[in-house]
Protein backbone atom coordinates (compact mmCIF):
# COMPACT_ATOMS: atom_id res chain seq x y z
CA UNK A 1 0.00 0.00 0.00
CA UNK A 2 1.62 3.43 -0.72
CA UNK A 3 1.23 6.36 1.65
CA UNK A 4 0.38 9.84 0.92
CA UNK A 5 3.57 12.15 0.44
CA UNK A 6 3.09 14.43 3.51
CA UNK A 7 4.49 17.24 1.28
CA UNK A 8 1.51 17.48 -1.06
CA UNK A 9 -0.82 17.70 2.26
CA UNK A 10 1.84 20.50 3.10
CA UNK A 11 1.11 22.27 0.35
CA UNK A 12 -1.71 22.39 0.28
CA UNK A 13 -1.08 24.06 4.06
CA UNK A 14 -2.11 21.37 6.08
CA UNK A 15 1.33 21.88 7.91
CA UNK A 16 0.93 19.77 10.72
CA UNK A 17 -1.75 17.09 9.97
CA UNK A 18 -0.14 14.14 11.59
CA UNK A 19 -3.38 11.90 11.92
CA UNK A 20 -4.23 11.09 7.81
CA UNK A 21 -5.46 8.22 6.78
CA UNK A 22 -4.88 7.74 3.65
CA UNK A 23 -7.00 5.44 0.93
CA UNK A 24 -7.91 3.35 3.91
CA UNK A 25 -10.57 0.53 2.57
CA UNK A 26 -14.46 0.28 3.31
CA UNK A 27 -13.87 -2.43 5.79
CA UNK A 28 -11.31 0.05 7.83
CA UNK A 29 -13.68 2.96 6.86
CA UNK A 30 -16.75 1.34 7.99
CA UNK A 31 -15.13 0.03 11.34
CA UNK A 32 -13.99 3.11 12.59
CA UNK A 33 -17.30 4.86 11.61
CA UNK A 34 -19.06 2.54 14.34
CA UNK A 35 -16.30 3.16 16.57
CA UNK A 36 -16.24 6.60 16.38
CA UNK A 37 -19.97 6.78 17.31
CA UNK A 38 -20.92 8.09 14.04
CA UNK A 39 -22.72 4.91 12.15
CA UNK A 40 -23.96 1.52 13.26
CA UNK A 41 -24.61 -2.08 11.07
CA UNK A 42 -27.86 -2.58 9.63
CA UNK A 43 -28.92 -6.37 9.61
CA UNK A 44 -27.32 -6.86 6.44
CA UNK A 45 -23.72 -5.28 7.44
CA UNK A 46 -24.12 -1.61 5.42
CA UNK A 47 -22.93 1.07 7.38
CA UNK A 48 -26.27 3.56 8.49
CA UNK A 49 -24.97 7.14 8.94
CA UNK A 50 -26.69 10.32 9.35
CA UNK A 51 -25.24 13.06 7.21
CA UNK A 52 -26.43 15.77 9.85
CA UNK A 53 -28.59 19.12 9.32
CA UNK A 54 -28.57 18.88 5.14
CA UNK A 55 -30.56 15.77 3.85
CA UNK A 56 -30.13 17.09 0.44
CA UNK A 57 -27.88 19.41 -1.96
CA UNK A 58 -28.60 23.40 -1.16
CA UNK A 59 -28.24 24.51 -4.76
CA UNK A 60 -28.43 28.07 -3.44
CA UNK A 61 -25.33 27.65 -1.19
CA UNK A 62 -23.23 26.63 -4.78
CA UNK A 63 -20.68 29.23 -5.96
CA UNK A 64 -18.62 29.65 -8.64
CA UNK A 65 -15.75 31.70 -8.41
CA UNK A 66 -15.69 34.55 -11.06
CA UNK A 67 -12.00 34.99 -12.58
CA UNK A 68 -11.01 35.53 -16.19
CA UNK A 69 -11.33 32.19 -17.30
CA UNK A 70 -14.92 31.70 -16.14
CA UNK A 71 -16.19 35.11 -16.08
CA UNK A 72 -17.10 35.07 -19.89
CA UNK A 73 -17.54 31.25 -20.45
CA UNK A 74 -19.57 30.72 -17.36
CA UNK A 75 -23.60 31.75 -17.93
CA UNK A 76 -24.15 33.07 -14.60
CA UNK A 77 -28.08 32.44 -13.45
CA UNK A 78 -29.42 31.57 -10.14
CA UNK A 79 -27.27 27.99 -10.24
CA UNK A 80 -24.23 29.46 -11.41
CA UNK A 81 -23.53 32.04 -8.58
CA UNK A 82 -20.64 34.26 -9.31
CA UNK A 83 -18.56 34.44 -5.66
CA UNK A 84 -15.25 36.78 -5.51
CA UNK A 85 -11.47 34.96 -5.83
CA UNK A 86 -10.40 37.00 -2.52
CA UNK A 87 -13.74 34.34 -0.79
CA UNK A 88 -12.49 31.86 -1.87
CA UNK A 89 -8.45 32.21 -0.68
CA UNK A 90 -10.08 33.22 2.54
CA UNK A 91 -12.23 30.53 2.76
CA UNK A 92 -9.41 27.87 1.53
CA UNK A 93 -7.45 29.09 4.62
CA UNK A 94 -10.00 28.86 7.01
CA UNK A 95 -10.98 25.41 6.11
CA UNK A 96 -6.99 24.43 6.03
CA UNK A 97 -6.53 25.79 9.77
CA UNK A 98 -9.31 24.37 10.90
CA UNK A 99 -8.43 20.86 9.78
CA UNK A 100 -5.02 20.89 10.66
CA UNK A 101 -5.08 19.16 14.12
CA UNK A 102 -7.96 17.48 12.68
CA UNK A 103 -7.61 13.62 12.26
CA UNK A 104 -8.11 13.35 8.01
CA UNK A 105 -9.33 11.36 5.86
CA UNK A 106 -7.85 11.37 2.41
CA UNK A 107 -8.33 9.42 -1.04
CA UNK A 108 -6.86 9.89 -4.24
CA UNK A 109 -9.39 8.28 -7.21
CA UNK A 110 -10.96 8.66 -11.03
CA UNK A 111 -13.48 10.66 -12.45
CA UNK A 112 -14.33 9.27 -16.33
CA UNK A 113 -14.51 5.54 -17.05
CA UNK A 114 -13.23 6.33 -20.36
CA UNK A 115 -8.68 6.84 -20.08
CA UNK A 116 -9.01 9.22 -22.59
CA UNK A 117 -10.62 11.49 -20.63
CA UNK A 118 -9.97 10.33 -17.32
CA UNK A 119 -8.92 13.27 -13.98
CA UNK A 120 -7.29 12.50 -11.07
CA UNK A 121 -9.45 13.68 -7.65
CA UNK A 122 -7.90 14.21 -4.43
CA UNK A 123 -10.43 14.30 -1.82
CA UNK A 124 -10.31 15.21 1.47
CA UNK A 125 -12.61 14.85 4.28
CA UNK A 126 -13.09 15.34 8.28
CA UNK A 127 -14.86 12.25 8.91
CA UNK A 128 -14.90 8.20 7.55
CA UNK A 129 -17.96 8.11 6.23
CA UNK A 130 -17.36 10.77 3.89
CA UNK A 131 -14.34 9.09 2.85
CA UNK A 132 -16.58 6.06 2.44
CA UNK A 133 -18.60 7.66 0.01
CA UNK A 134 -16.17 8.92 -2.45
CA UNK A 135 -14.65 5.45 -2.53
CA UNK A 136 -18.12 3.76 -3.30
CA UNK A 137 -18.89 6.93 -6.08
CA UNK A 138 -15.37 8.03 -7.63
CA UNK A 139 -13.64 5.40 -9.74
CA UNK A 140 -11.20 3.77 -7.94
CA UNK A 141 -7.20 3.57 -9.06
CA UNK A 142 -5.68 0.43 -8.34
CA UNK A 143 -1.97 0.08 -6.78
CA UNK A 144 -0.13 1.04 -10.17
CA UNK A 145 -1.82 4.39 -10.88
CA UNK A 146 -1.32 5.56 -7.45
CA UNK A 147 2.58 5.14 -7.65
CA UNK A 148 2.45 8.14 -9.92
CA UNK A 149 -1.22 9.87 -8.56
CA UNK A 150 -0.70 13.77 -9.26
CA UNK A 151 -4.24 14.68 -8.62
CA UNK A 152 -5.79 17.67 -11.10
CA UNK A 153 -8.28 18.87 -8.58
CA UNK A 154 -9.10 18.57 -4.97
CA UNK A 155 -12.34 18.40 -2.89
CA UNK A 156 -11.69 20.08 0.47
CA UNK A 157 -14.91 18.84 2.44
CA UNK A 158 -15.44 19.59 5.98
CA UNK A 159 -19.05 19.12 7.55
CA UNK A 160 -17.84 20.79 10.86
CA UNK A 161 -16.77 23.97 9.16
CA UNK A 162 -18.72 27.07 9.04
CA UNK A 163 -18.39 29.93 7.34
CA UNK A 164 -19.68 33.04 8.66
CA UNK A 165 -22.20 34.93 5.89
CA UNK A 166 -21.13 38.53 7.08
CA UNK A 167 -17.37 38.45 6.09
CA UNK A 168 -16.81 35.32 3.99
CA UNK A 169 -19.07 35.95 1.13
CA UNK A 170 -21.24 33.62 1.63
CA UNK A 171 -25.29 33.26 2.27
CA UNK A 172 -25.42 30.71 5.20
CA UNK A 173 -22.86 28.76 7.24
CA UNK A 174 -22.82 26.02 4.48
CA UNK A 175 -21.21 26.20 1.56
CA UNK A 176 -20.25 24.57 -1.82
CA UNK A 177 -17.86 27.02 -3.93
CA UNK A 178 -16.09 25.87 -7.07
CA UNK A 179 -13.36 27.56 -8.58
CA UNK A 180 -12.08 26.26 -11.83
CA UNK A 181 -8.84 28.51 -11.97
CA UNK A 182 -7.48 26.55 -8.80
CA UNK A 183 -8.99 23.21 -9.46
CA UNK A 184 -10.73 23.40 -6.05
CA UNK A 185 -13.96 22.63 -4.36
CA UNK A 186 -14.69 23.62 -1.05
CA UNK A 187 -17.71 22.14 0.93
CA UNK A 188 -18.48 23.33 4.12
CA UNK A 189 -21.33 23.23 7.07
CA UNK A 190 -22.87 20.44 5.40
CA UNK A 191 -22.33 16.44 5.26
CA UNK A 192 -24.40 15.75 2.71
CA UNK A 193 -22.18 13.84 0.72
CA UNK A 194 -24.33 14.39 -2.57
CA UNK A 195 -22.75 17.43 -2.52
CA UNK A 196 -19.38 16.30 -3.50
CA UNK A 197 -20.49 13.99 -6.49
CA UNK A 198 -22.63 16.82 -8.14
CA UNK A 199 -19.56 19.47 -7.17
CA UNK A 200 -17.55 17.17 -9.39
CA UNK A 201 -20.48 16.60 -12.22
CA UNK A 202 -20.97 20.60 -11.98
CA UNK A 203 -16.95 20.52 -13.08
CA UNK A 204 -17.29 17.83 -15.87
CA UNK A 205 -20.05 19.67 -17.33
CA UNK A 206 -17.75 22.71 -17.93
CA UNK A 207 -14.27 20.80 -18.96
CA UNK A 208 -15.49 18.17 -20.86
CA UNK A 209 -18.04 20.21 -23.37
CA UNK A 210 -15.68 23.18 -24.03
CA UNK A 211 -12.08 21.47 -23.64
CA UNK A 212 -12.87 17.77 -25.15
CA UNK A 213 -15.67 18.20 -27.35
CA UNK A 214 -17.37 15.57 -25.20
CA UNK A 215 -21.27 16.12 -24.99
CA UNK A 216 -21.85 15.61 -20.58
CA UNK A 217 -25.25 14.43 -19.62
CA UNK A 218 -27.01 14.00 -16.82
CA UNK A 219 -27.96 10.64 -17.66
CA UNK A 220 -28.05 7.00 -16.69
CA UNK A 221 -26.99 4.36 -19.28
CA UNK A 222 -27.29 0.57 -20.09
CA UNK A 223 -26.35 -2.16 -22.80
CA UNK A 224 -28.22 -4.66 -24.17
CA UNK A 225 -26.50 -8.07 -25.11
CA UNK A 226 -25.90 -7.01 -28.52
CA UNK A 227 -24.15 -3.95 -27.56
CA UNK A 228 -27.07 -1.03 -28.07
CA UNK A 229 -26.83 1.05 -25.50
CA UNK A 230 -29.90 3.50 -24.50
CA UNK A 231 -29.25 6.81 -22.11
CA UNK A 232 -32.06 8.01 -19.59
CA UNK A 233 -31.98 11.86 -19.06
CA UNK A 234 -34.38 12.81 -16.06
CA UNK A 235 -34.32 15.15 -12.75
CA UNK A 236 -33.94 13.83 -9.49
CA UNK A 237 -36.55 11.15 -9.20
CA UNK A 238 -37.37 10.89 -12.40
CA UNK A 239 -36.38 7.08 -12.43
CA UNK A 240 -32.83 7.30 -13.45
CA UNK A 241 -31.50 4.81 -11.10
CA UNK A 242 -34.38 2.30 -11.09
CA UNK A 243 -34.43 2.08 -14.52
CA UNK A 244 -31.31 1.63 -15.42
CA UNK A 245 -30.54 -1.53 -13.06
CA UNK A 246 -32.36 -3.65 -15.43
CA UNK A 247 -31.39 -7.13 -15.51
CA UNK A 248 -31.45 -8.05 -18.40
CA UNK A 249 -29.06 -5.34 -19.80
CA UNK A 250 -25.53 -4.30 -18.57
CA UNK A 251 -25.84 -1.26 -16.11
CA UNK A 252 -23.03 1.68 -17.45
CA UNK A 253 -24.08 4.26 -14.61
CA UNK A 254 -27.00 5.32 -13.25
CA UNK A 255 -26.57 9.21 -13.15
CA UNK A 256 -23.29 10.94 -14.82
CA UNK A 257 -22.06 10.32 -18.50
CA UNK A 258 -19.89 11.66 -21.50
CA UNK A 259 -21.15 10.91 -25.24
CA UNK A 260 -17.86 11.48 -27.47
CA UNK A 261 -17.66 10.21 -31.00
CA UNK A 262 -17.81 6.64 -30.34
CA UNK A 263 -18.86 6.16 -26.86
CA UNK A 264 -20.91 6.75 -23.77
CA UNK A 265 -18.61 6.52 -20.69
CA UNK A 266 -20.14 6.80 -16.80
CA UNK A 267 -18.09 9.29 -14.91
CA UNK A 268 -18.54 7.56 -11.83
CA UNK A 269 -17.67 4.01 -9.93
CA UNK A 270 -20.64 3.97 -8.17
CA UNK A 271 -24.87 4.31 -7.64
CA UNK A 272 -26.38 6.50 -5.29
CA UNK A 273 -29.75 5.23 -5.30
CA UNK A 274 -32.71 6.50 -3.46
CA UNK A 275 -34.02 4.01 -0.50
CA UNK A 276 -37.66 5.45 -0.31
CA UNK A 277 -40.06 2.50 -0.39
CA UNK A 278 -37.65 0.37 -1.64
CA UNK A 279 -38.60 -3.31 -2.02
CA UNK A 280 -36.92 -6.46 -2.66
CA UNK A 281 -39.67 -7.17 -4.98
CA UNK A 282 -39.71 -4.11 -7.20
CA UNK A 283 -35.66 -3.13 -7.05
CA UNK A 284 -34.07 -6.21 -6.07
CA UNK A 285 -30.41 -4.61 -7.91
CA UNK A 286 -30.71 -1.86 -5.49
CA UNK A 287 -32.10 -3.55 -2.37
CA UNK A 288 -29.53 -6.45 -2.50
CA UNK A 289 -27.02 -3.93 -2.61
CA UNK A 290 -27.50 -2.40 0.74
CA UNK A 291 -24.55 -5.23 1.95
CA UNK A 292 -21.30 -4.90 3.71
CA UNK A 293 -19.44 -1.64 2.15
CA UNK A 294 -22.32 0.47 1.25
CA UNK A 295 -23.45 3.50 3.08
CA UNK A 296 -26.52 4.12 4.04
CA UNK A 297 -27.98 7.59 4.79
CA UNK A 298 -30.59 9.33 6.80
CA UNK A 299 -32.79 6.02 7.33
CA UNK A 300 -34.42 5.04 10.31
CA UNK A 301 -34.77 1.55 11.91
CA UNK A 302 -37.86 -0.59 12.51
CA UNK A 303 -38.04 -0.17 16.46
CA UNK A 304 -36.00 -2.67 18.41
CA UNK A 305 -34.61 -4.14 15.11
CA UNK A 306 -31.09 -2.81 12.89
CA UNK A 307 -33.69 -3.19 10.11
CA UNK A 308 -34.17 -0.45 7.70
CA UNK A 309 -37.83 0.76 7.35
CA UNK A 310 -37.46 1.55 4.28
CA UNK A 311 -41.23 3.59 4.12
CA UNK A 312 -40.39 5.91 6.82
CA UNK A 313 -39.78 9.50 6.57
CA UNK A 314 -38.79 10.88 9.70
CA UNK A 315 -35.50 12.01 8.84
CA UNK A 316 -35.94 12.66 5.02
CA UNK A 317 -37.79 11.57 1.88
CA UNK A 318 -34.62 11.91 0.56
CA UNK A 319 -33.34 8.84 2.05
CA UNK A 320 -29.88 7.18 0.02
CA UNK A 321 -27.43 4.56 -0.08
CA UNK A 322 -24.32 4.54 -2.39
CA UNK A 323 -22.04 1.42 -3.18
CA UNK A 324 -19.74 0.53 -5.96
CA UNK A 325 -21.14 -0.28 -9.36
CA UNK A 326 -19.98 -3.67 -9.38
CA UNK A 327 -23.00 -4.37 -6.61
CA UNK A 328 -25.07 -4.35 -9.14
CA UNK A 329 -24.74 -8.02 -10.57
CA UNK A 330 -24.42 -6.57 -14.37
CA UNK A 331 -22.56 -3.91 -14.34
CA UNK A 332 -20.50 -3.04 -17.24
CA UNK A 333 -16.89 -3.04 -16.54
CA UNK A 334 -15.08 -0.57 -17.50
CA UNK A 335 -18.43 1.41 -17.91
CA UNK A 336 -18.21 2.21 -21.55
CA UNK A 337 -20.32 2.13 -23.57
CA UNK A 338 -21.06 2.81 -27.97
CA UNK A 339 -23.12 5.58 -29.24
CA UNK A 340 -26.73 5.57 -28.03
CA UNK A 341 -29.54 3.65 -30.24
CA UNK A 342 -32.29 4.79 -27.63
CA UNK A 343 -32.31 7.77 -26.02
CA UNK A 344 -35.10 8.39 -23.10
CA UNK A 345 -36.63 11.52 -21.81
CA UNK A 346 -38.08 10.75 -17.83
CA UNK A 347 -40.41 12.92 -16.09
CA UNK A 348 -42.14 12.24 -13.63
CA UNK A 349 -45.47 14.79 -14.43
CA UNK A 350 -47.35 15.40 -11.47
CA UNK A 351 -50.70 16.76 -13.41
CA UNK A 352 -51.21 13.04 -15.01
CA UNK A 353 -50.92 14.61 -18.45
CA UNK A 354 -48.48 12.96 -20.15
CA UNK A 355 -48.02 10.18 -21.95
CA UNK A 356 -46.33 7.04 -20.33
CA UNK A 357 -44.60 6.51 -23.61
CA UNK A 358 -44.16 8.20 -26.37
CA UNK A 359 -41.90 8.84 -29.67
CA UNK A 360 -40.50 11.79 -30.15
CA UNK A 361 -39.68 13.44 -33.95
CA UNK A 362 -35.91 15.07 -33.71
CA UNK A 363 -37.73 18.99 -33.07
CA UNK A 364 -39.56 17.45 -30.23
CA UNK A 365 -36.76 15.79 -29.18
CA UNK A 366 -34.75 18.93 -28.85
CA UNK A 367 -37.79 21.34 -27.42
CA UNK A 368 -38.07 18.77 -25.10
CA UNK A 369 -34.21 18.46 -23.98
CA UNK A 370 -34.25 22.50 -24.05
CA UNK A 371 -37.42 22.78 -21.53
CA UNK A 372 -36.68 19.88 -19.35
CA UNK A 373 -39.96 19.46 -17.57
CA UNK A 374 -40.36 17.41 -14.60
CA UNK A 375 -42.53 17.86 -11.35
CA UNK A 376 -39.89 17.79 -8.53
CA UNK A 377 -40.42 15.25 -5.70
CA UNK A 378 -39.88 15.93 -2.33
CA UNK A 379 -36.97 15.41 -0.70
CA UNK A 380 -33.72 16.28 -3.27
CA UNK A 381 -33.40 19.64 -2.20
CA UNK A 382 -34.11 21.30 1.14
CA UNK A 383 -37.47 23.14 1.53
CA UNK A 384 -39.12 21.47 -1.16
CA UNK A 385 -41.70 19.00 0.23
CA UNK A 386 -44.34 18.93 -2.25
CA UNK A 387 -44.92 17.86 -5.72
CA UNK A 388 -43.89 20.60 -7.87
CA UNK A 389 -43.45 21.50 -11.81
CA UNK A 390 -40.32 22.29 -12.66
CA UNK A 391 -38.27 23.47 -15.99
CA UNK A 392 -34.87 22.53 -15.94
CA UNK A 393 -32.92 23.35 -19.07
CA UNK A 394 -30.75 19.97 -20.55
CA UNK A 395 -32.72 17.84 -17.72
CA UNK A 396 -29.81 19.25 -15.17
CA UNK A 397 -29.56 23.14 -15.42
CA UNK A 398 -28.31 22.94 -11.52
CA UNK A 399 -24.97 21.59 -12.88
CA UNK A 400 -24.52 23.42 -16.38
CA UNK A 401 -21.82 25.49 -15.98
CA UNK A 402 -21.86 26.73 -20.11
CA UNK A 403 -25.40 28.00 -21.38
CA UNK A 404 -28.11 25.24 -22.23
CA UNK A 405 -28.16 25.68 -25.74
CA UNK A 406 -24.32 24.77 -26.16
CA UNK A 407 -25.19 21.82 -24.76
CA UNK A 408 -28.45 21.31 -26.76
CA UNK A 409 -26.34 22.35 -29.74
CA UNK A 410 -24.14 19.81 -29.19
CA UNK A 411 -27.24 16.94 -28.96
CA UNK A 412 -28.75 17.97 -31.53
CA UNK A 413 -25.40 17.53 -33.49
CA UNK A 414 -25.00 14.31 -32.46
CA UNK A 415 -28.83 13.12 -32.79
CA UNK A 416 -28.49 13.57 -36.29
CA UNK A 417 -25.31 11.87 -36.73
CA UNK A 418 -26.83 8.61 -35.10
CA UNK A 419 -30.06 8.42 -35.93
CA UNK A 420 -31.26 7.86 -32.67
CA UNK A 421 -34.69 6.64 -31.16
CA UNK A 422 -35.99 9.48 -28.92
CA UNK A 423 -38.72 8.44 -26.44
CA UNK A 424 -40.53 10.19 -23.89
CA UNK A 425 -41.45 8.28 -20.79
CA UNK A 426 -43.76 9.69 -17.86
CA UNK A 427 -43.14 7.70 -14.49
CA UNK A 428 -45.42 10.16 -13.12
CA UNK A 429 -49.28 10.42 -12.66
CA UNK A 430 -51.52 8.73 -14.08
CA UNK A 431 -56.11 8.90 -13.77
CA UNK A 432 -55.42 11.94 -12.88
CA UNK A 433 -52.93 14.56 -11.23
CA UNK A 434 -51.59 14.10 -7.90
CA UNK A 435 -53.45 14.04 -5.32
CA UNK A 436 -56.36 12.39 -7.96
CA UNK A 437 -54.51 9.94 -9.44
CA UNK A 438 -51.98 7.42 -8.97
CA UNK A 439 -48.02 6.95 -10.11
CA UNK A 440 -47.51 4.67 -12.85
CA UNK A 441 -46.88 0.92 -11.99
CA UNK A 442 -42.90 0.55 -12.13
CA UNK A 443 -43.36 -2.87 -13.75
CA UNK A 444 -45.60 -0.90 -16.64
CA UNK A 445 -42.79 1.56 -16.90
CA UNK A 446 -40.60 -1.24 -17.42
CA UNK A 447 -42.54 -2.82 -20.05
CA UNK A 448 -42.15 -0.02 -21.76
CA UNK A 449 -39.17 0.79 -22.02
CA UNK A 450 -38.30 -2.88 -22.85
CA UNK A 451 -40.76 -2.93 -25.74
CA UNK A 452 -38.60 0.22 -27.29
CA UNK A 453 -35.66 -1.01 -26.35
CA UNK A 454 -36.40 -4.25 -28.11
CA UNK A 455 -38.16 -2.81 -31.20
CA UNK A 456 -41.78 -4.27 -29.93
CA UNK A 457 -42.68 -0.43 -30.74
CA UNK A 458 -41.71 -0.18 -34.49
CA UNK A 459 -44.61 -1.83 -36.02
CA UNK A 460 -47.66 -0.45 -33.70
CA UNK A 461 -50.24 2.28 -34.03
CA UNK A 462 -49.73 5.72 -32.82
CA UNK A 463 -51.84 8.54 -32.29
CA UNK A 464 -51.06 12.22 -31.80
CA UNK A 465 -51.49 13.82 -28.72
CA UNK A 466 -53.51 16.32 -29.50
CA UNK A 467 -52.03 19.20 -27.19
CA UNK A 468 -48.15 18.35 -27.18
CA UNK A 469 -47.47 16.36 -30.13
CA UNK A 470 -45.79 13.59 -29.93
CA UNK A 471 -46.56 9.74 -31.22
CA UNK A 472 -48.56 7.39 -28.58
CA UNK A 473 -48.19 3.79 -29.30
CA UNK A 474 -51.71 2.22 -28.61
CA UNK A 475 -50.42 -0.89 -28.10
CA UNK A 476 -47.61 -2.33 -26.06
CA UNK A 477 -46.79 -5.62 -24.67
CA UNK A 478 -47.18 -5.97 -21.09
CA UNK A 479 -48.92 -2.95 -20.65
CA UNK A 480 -52.80 -2.30 -20.81
CA UNK A 481 -54.02 -0.46 -23.62
CA UNK A 482 -56.17 1.91 -22.50
CA UNK A 483 -53.40 3.66 -19.91
CA UNK A 484 -51.63 4.78 -22.99
CA UNK A 485 -53.64 7.41 -23.91
CA UNK A 486 -53.60 9.61 -20.42
CA UNK A 487 -57.07 11.32 -21.67
CA UNK A 488 -58.70 7.87 -21.36
CA UNK A 489 -57.30 7.31 -17.51
CA UNK A 490 -59.35 10.57 -16.02
CA UNK A 491 -63.03 10.16 -15.19
CA UNK A 492 -63.31 13.95 -16.23
CA UNK A 493 -62.59 14.74 -19.59
CA UNK A 494 -62.90 18.23 -19.41
CA UNK A 495 -60.29 18.34 -16.18
CA UNK A 496 -57.52 16.49 -17.74
CA UNK A 497 -58.31 19.22 -20.88
CA UNK A 498 -58.17 21.99 -18.75
CA UNK A 499 -54.52 20.57 -16.86
CA UNK A 500 -53.12 19.97 -20.47
CA UNK A 501 -53.76 23.51 -21.63
CA UNK A 502 -52.20 24.41 -18.58
CA UNK A 503 -49.01 22.82 -18.19
CA UNK A 504 -48.96 23.43 -22.52
CA UNK A 505 -49.05 27.31 -21.28
CA UNK A 506 -46.44 26.83 -18.59
CA UNK A 507 -44.15 25.08 -21.27
CA UNK A 508 -44.82 27.78 -23.87
CA UNK A 509 -43.91 30.35 -20.83
CA UNK A 510 -40.88 28.60 -20.49
CA UNK A 511 -39.95 28.41 -23.49
CA UNK A 512 -40.05 31.94 -24.29
CA UNK A 513 -36.27 32.90 -23.18
CA UNK A 514 -35.31 30.38 -25.86
CA UNK A 515 -37.38 31.24 -28.34
CA UNK A 516 -35.11 33.69 -30.11
CA UNK A 517 -32.18 31.06 -30.27
CA UNK A 518 -33.64 28.11 -31.95
CA UNK A 519 -34.73 27.03 -35.34
CA UNK A 520 -38.18 26.56 -37.02
CA UNK A 521 -38.45 22.76 -35.94
CA UNK A 522 -38.19 23.18 -32.90
CA UNK A 523 -40.27 25.73 -32.57
CA UNK A 524 -42.81 23.88 -34.38
CA UNK A 525 -42.54 21.27 -31.61
CA UNK A 526 -44.59 23.49 -28.92
CA UNK A 527 -47.37 22.55 -27.58
CA UNK A 528 -50.37 23.99 -28.65
CA UNK A 529 -52.27 25.40 -25.54
P1 LIG B 1 -31.56 11.36 -8.71
O1 LIG B 1 -31.07 12.23 -9.86
O2 LIG B 1 -31.99 12.19 -7.53
O3 LIG B 1 -30.62 10.28 -8.37
P2 LIG B 1 -33.21 9.43 -10.22
O4 LIG B 1 -33.68 9.95 -11.54
O5 LIG B 1 -32.09 8.48 -10.22
O6 LIG B 1 -32.96 10.69 -9.21
P3 LIG B 1 -34.60 7.32 -8.90
O7 LIG B 1 -33.63 7.18 -7.79
O8 LIG B 1 -34.57 6.26 -9.95
O9 LIG B 1 -34.47 8.76 -9.56
O10 LIG B 1 -36.03 7.48 -8.25
C1 LIG B 1 -37.24 7.08 -8.81
C2 LIG B 1 -38.13 6.74 -7.62
O11 LIG B 1 -39.47 6.62 -8.04
C3 LIG B 1 -37.75 5.43 -7.00
O12 LIG B 1 -37.90 5.53 -5.61
C4 LIG B 1 -38.75 4.46 -7.61
O13 LIG B 1 -39.02 3.36 -6.78
C5 LIG B 1 -39.98 5.34 -7.71
N1 LIG B 1 -40.95 4.98 -8.76
C6 LIG B 1 -42.26 4.75 -8.56
N2 LIG B 1 -42.89 4.49 -9.71
C7 LIG B 1 -41.96 4.56 -10.68
C8 LIG B 1 -42.02 4.37 -12.10
N3 LIG B 1 -43.14 4.10 -12.73
N4 LIG B 1 -40.87 4.51 -12.80
C9 LIG B 1 -39.72 4.84 -12.17
N5 LIG B 1 -39.61 5.02 -10.83
C10 LIG B 1 -40.72 4.87 -10.09
MN1 LIG C 1 -30.22 8.56 -9.33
Amino acid sequence: MFSLRKDDLIKLGLKSAENVHYQLSPEELTSQAVARGEGVLNDTGALVINTGKFTGRSPKDKFTVKDELTEKTVHWNDFNVAFEEKYFFQLREKMVAYLSDKELWVRDCFACADPEYRLRLRVINENPWSNLFCYNMFIRPDEKDLETFVPHWHIIQAPGFKADPAVDGTRAENFAVISFTHKTILIGGTGYTGEMKKGIFTMLNYVLPVRADVLSMHCSANMGDNGDTAVFFGLSGTGKTTLSADPNRKLIGDDEHGWTKETVFNFEGGCYAKCIDLSEEKEPEIFNAIKPGALVENVTFIDGTNKIDFSSKKITENTRVSYPLDFISNALEPSIGKTPKNIFFLTCDAYGVLPPVSKLTAGQAMYQFISGYTAKVAGTEAGVTEPKSTFSACFGAPFLPLHPGQYAEMLGKKMRESNVNVWMINTGWSGGPYGVGSRMKLSYTRAMITAALDGKLDNVDYETDPVFGMQMPTSCPGVPSEILNPRNTWEDKAAYDAKAKNLAEQFNKNFEKYSAGVNEEILAAAPKA
